[in-house]
């Protein structure tokens, strides 16, 4: 299981979320903050500088009027300059009024004290406007006058100078609150700024991030995915994204695992099938051949080559001989089926597997039993000592039909043996022979009749087996003895003597009458070709007749045997006489 990320999707995407919440959240906080600011700090201070400036001007404005009517008073005595000076001063009072509310509860010293120093020099005026305006100017002299006059003045010059101090730092104050808005508007601009360009870089990063956690990995499952459904089973997500998405990988590996192996299975085991059918096929074929054979050569061969494929290695078939000892039938391993020497020692393992009747595994090999009726007919032998279960089944399938057409076969050759036939060619055996050759003999002696043999021997037969196998060699010999038959006269007997020998009798025949049979007999078998192979086989023959010298028949085969010697050294394919009297 592969190690999975601890964050999750959900986690992810609220991440995502919350940024832009945040976002959001600093923007209306920055937005709240200046329209605050400017609404309840900076805009009142600014509004409040205005006011008191223009308190200020208007009782600027009725200070001069007020000045300017009492100077006309004085000046001329005439009552309705004293309208200006009253109106004045009503205005003025009601802007000190003003003016004392606006600054009422003000922190800031600067403006008060400057306020109040202009407040102070216009009561000092008021004072001298008061006493002014009682005056009758008629009764005062010129210079009396005068004196007053420049009193007055002084006052108020005095309060103008304190009124431009006033309003120079009215006007100053303005100007820094103004400024300081500006100020704090750039500020906030500049956190604006701030804000959008760090929620873009953050943005940025978390895009950079899903793309890493989220979006690549969701399109590494599905190239994933593509490739399994081409059915590429090794193909696997290597994500690391977000838990869900790795988790969603590993399943997909251990599905793609699950179905590599459950495919691997089901190929095994359509392989076995396949493998248990085609050996059951072979089991089969060599049964049915095998089951119609007499021939126990034929059978051996079968079996071991059969077995020795279904085990896939060499085996080596032991059966019973007529001393009922074992001796090796036939092996797989010689490609000739050639017939083995005797004499080999029973290994024990055979000879275990013959006693308790079932498969035995002793001294790295193993011997299976070949069963008929409750008796052990043969022994197959093979070097494979692990063998399982299903070649097993096969194994003994084919076995247990071996047993039988081993056993039909060696029975049937028995029983031709007893009747003096040959069960390979048909033609009378060498039990046969020597009857025919005792009999015939006693008759001629009697008589003085003529009497000849023929001994005939196929030529390097040896090579013929080694090249074509013994089975071909069979089938050779079974037409070399119906070619022979058919180039004899009804009054001769042929007999196979033994191996690729045979014997043929010439009853009432001379040598000189013999010769002509032979040479037949020579041309028919050279004529003989087995058909597809194109193989053709020569024989060489000898030649004896019965001569008046002779005491026994054997005698006439010693010299038929020299003369056939002779026409082998002479070069084969060929007839040759026993020379009278040698
Ligand atoms: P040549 O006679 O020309 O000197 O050579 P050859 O190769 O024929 O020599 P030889 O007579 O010594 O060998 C006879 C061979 O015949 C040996 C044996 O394997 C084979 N043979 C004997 N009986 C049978 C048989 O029943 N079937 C088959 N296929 N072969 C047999
Ligand atoms: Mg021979
Ligand atoms: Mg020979």
């Amino acid at each position: 299981m592969a190690q999975h990320g601890t964050r999750g999707l959900v986690q992810e995407l609220l991440r995502s979320q919350r940024l832009t919440l945040l976002m959001v959240l600093a923007m209306l906080l920055l937005s709240l903050l200046t329209s605050g600011y400017l609404l309840l700090v900076s805009q009142p201070h600014v509004e409040r500088y205005l006011r008191i400036g223009y308190q200020a001007r208007v009782l600027q404005l009725g200070m001069l009027d007020q000045e300017t009517g009492l100077r006309g008073w004085l000046a001329t005595g005439e009552r309705e300059f004293l309208a200006p000076y009253i109106d004045g001063r009503g205005n003025a009072d009601a802007a000190e009024e003003r003016l004392l509310r606006e600054i009422d509860g003000e922190a800031e010293a600067g403006i008060t004290d400057q306020v109040v120093k202009v407040l102070l020099a216009r009561a000092d005026f008021e004072r001298w406007a008061a006493r002014a305006a009682d005056v009758v100017p008629a009764e005062q002299s010129r210079s009396e006058l005068v004196d007053f006059l420049r009193e007055g003045k002084a006052s108020f010059d005095a309060y103008r100078a304190a009124d431009a101090r006033s309003t120079s730092l009215i006007l100053d104050r303005r100007a820094a609150a103004v400024a300081a808005q500006r100020t704090a508007l750039v500020t906030v601009m500049f956190c604006y700024l701030f804000v959008l360009i760090g929620t873009g870089l953050l943005a940025l990063r978390r895009r950079r991030q899903l793309q890493d956690d989220v979006v690549v990995p969701v399109d590494r499952l599905l190239d994933t995915i593509a490739a399994l459904n081409d059915g590429d089973l090794t193909a696997r997500a290597r994500v690391s994204g977000v838990r869900e998405i790795d988790a969603i990988g590993s399943a997909l590996g251990e599905l793609a695992e699950n179905l590599g192996q459950a495919r691997s299975e089901a190929g095994a085991r359509e392989e076995r099938l396949e493998l248990l059918a085609s050996r059951f096929e072979t089991v089969v074929r060599v049964a049915r051949e095998i089951s119609g054979s007499l021939s126990v050569r034929y059978v051996s061969i079968s079996v071991t080559e059969a077995a020795a494929d279904l085990l896939g290695s060499a085996t080596l078939l032991w059966v019973r001989d007529e001393h009922q000892q074992f001796v090796i039938s036939s092996r797989s391993d010689d490609p000739h089926g050639a017939v083995p020497p005797s004499g080999i020692a029973v290994p024990a393992v055979v000879a275990a597997a013959a006693a308790e009747a079932r498969p035995t595994t002793l001294d790295q090999a193993r011997a299976y039993p070949l069963v008929l009726a409750g008796m052990v007919v043969g022994v197959l032998q093979t070097e494979v000592t692990v063998v399982d279960d299903d070649t097993e089944a096969v194994l003994e399938a084919l076995l247990s039909t071996a047993s039988a057409a081993l056993e039909s076969a060696k029975l049937h050759s028995e029983a031709r043996e007893l009747a003096h036939l040959d069960g390979l060619t048909q033609l009378p055996n060498r039990r046969r022979f020597e009857a025919d050759i005792d009999d015939e003999w006693q008759r001629c002696r009697r008589y003085g009749r003529p009497l000849s043999l023929v001994m005939v021997d196929l030529d390097h037969f040896k090579t013929l087996n080694d090249t074509h196998g013994h089975l071909f060699g069979d089938e050779v010999l079974r037409a070399v003895a119906a070619a022979l038959s058919s180039a004899l006269r009804t009054s001769d007997t042929a007999y196979r003597y033994g191996g690729e020998e045979f014997a043929v009798l010439l009853r009432e025949t001379g040598l000189v009458d013999a010769e002509p049979v032979a040479e037949r007999i020579r041309a028919a078998i050279a004529a003989v070709t087995i058909p597809e192979t194109g193989v053709m086989v020569s024989a060489s023959a000898g030649v004896a007749e019965r001569i008046g010298a002779m005491a026994h028949h054997t005698e006439m085969v010693a010299k038929a045997d020299a003369a056939l010697y002779a026409a082998k050294h002479a070069g084969r394919d060929r007839v040759m006489s026993a020379l009278p009297g040698r």
